[in-house]
């Protein structure tokens, strides 16, 4: 294995378990390594810290696999899947569902690699070079694992631009999954588009906040914007929502809601097509309120840079839905920018609490679903943070 040494002073990090290593860490190189090669990271007196993948494109220039000088081969990727599935032993069974986060990438030991499971089909993301690398591999060991019948790749993420790589989707093995695959959640049933849908096909972080929000939403007129294929929306309907109001840009999302709301034998709910931001503002000047409103908008800011421009616009619309609730309302309210940190996002809420002039209590912080594990020794893994506020 080629070696990468780090800078004096510069292994803290790694040392911790920390799965990243930035460019201005690296040291020297015993030779230049191919990108996605495995190279045997050390500190600047040559003790070994770890084996990772290089990945020379990007600024994470190295994606630690292990930190010991083990190979990254057929059995540790085997042993590391293994481990991925038997932390999930239970889960499908508790949270009453057949789609499920298999592999959650750094968090699970295995940069780069995301993998989820609906149904019998399994679908991966590949973000790095590194995990481009050891593709074959990973996907070979999961259908031996899993017994599933297919794996579908929706590698087509921004993310691997910054490792120089083509977005890439398409079948890798077993048989074209169908068109759309019907998944439940408890007694909810929603269509998953494996191959247009957004991430993996769904967004199954939310899980836990969908029953949480359907729990609360009984007898309740529901406001669900930014509503994708109406997962808030369709949960609190058939968990006995008075009314449902879900609106998006998207008008393949809006279709695809309304047969999800269909799918689950609920009546028609109102589907508005239209601009978050514009439609909050239209409902406030009609005088028009809810007793529930969901915001969860798609990621405002990717970078630290857009941060601050992103925090004005979870302002404004925690200002705007903060306004449209009757007293004793709910706000169920999330950022999935990983840029932006919990107690960041609680106090824009609460900035957009005091100018609504209305008096916000916390009923439960909220965050990914337990399948989209965090590792105790990777921070940036926490991406999906929510409130789910008491407004009087
Ligand atoms: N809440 C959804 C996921 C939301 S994904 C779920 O639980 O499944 C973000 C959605 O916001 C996408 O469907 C996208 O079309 C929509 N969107 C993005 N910007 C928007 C805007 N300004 N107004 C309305 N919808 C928007």
């Amino acid at each position: 294995m080629k070696i990468v040494r780090l800078r004096p002073g510069r292994d803290k990090a790694t040392r911790r378990h920390h799965p990243w290593i930035f460019s201005g860490a690296i040291g020297s190189l015993s030779r230049e390594p191919e990108p996605g090669e495995d190279v045997l990271v050390t500190d600047a007196d040559g003790a070994p810290l770890g084996v990772g993948a290089w990945s020379p494109a990007s600024q994470i220039q190295i994606r630690l696999w292990r930190f010991d000088e083990g190979a990254v081969d057929a059995d540790f990727l085997h042993a590391r899947l293994a481990a991925a599935l038997a932390v999930r032993a239970g889960m499908a069974e508790r949270f009453d569902t057949d789609a499920l986060r298999l592999v959650n990438a750094e968090a699970d030991g295995l940069p780069g690699v995301t993998v989820d499971r609906y149904g019998d089909v399994l679908v991966g993301q590949f973000a790095t070079v590194g995990a481009e690398r050891h593709k074959a591999e990973i996907v070979e060991a999961l259908l031996a694992l899993t017994g599933a019948a297919s794996f579908y790749e929706r590698s087509d993420v921004d993310a691997r631009k910054h490792e120089g790589l083509e977005p890439a989707r398409g079948l890798l093995a077993g048989a074209e999954p169908p068109e759309r695959i019907v998944i439940h959640e408890g007694p909810v049933r929603f269509e998953v588009d494996v191959r247009e849908g957004h991430k993996t096909g769904f967004y199954l972080d939310q899980r836990e906040n969908r029953r949480l929000v359907a729990e609360a939403a009984k007898g309740r007129r529901v406001l669900n914007t930014f509503c994708y294929t109406g997962g808030f929306g369709v949960a609190a309907q058939s968990a006995g929502a008075e009314a449902v109001t879900h609106v998006d840009l998207s008008a393949p999302a809006l279709a695809q809601a309304r047969r999800n709301t269909a799918l689950n034998g609920l009546p028609e709910a109102e589907f508005i097509q239209g601009n978050v931001f514009q439609e909050l503002r239209g409902f406030r000047d009609r005088a028009r309120d809810f007793d529930l409103v969901v915001l969860d908008p798609p990621k405002f800011a990717d970078t630290r840079k857009l941060a601050e421009k992103a925090l004005r616009g979870y302002k404004d619309i925690n200002l705007l839905g903060l306004k449209l609730l009757a007293p004793g309302g709910l706000l169920a309210t999330f950022s999935c920018s990983g840029a932006i940190d919990a107690a960041t996002f609680r106090m824009v809420v609460a900035e957009a609490a005091r100018d609504a002039g209305r008096n916000v209590r916390i009923l439960r912080e909220l965050r990914q679903a337990p399948d989209h594990v965090e590792a105790l020794t990777f921070p940036e893994g926490l991406y999906l943070k929510g409130l789910l506020c008491h407004v009087e």
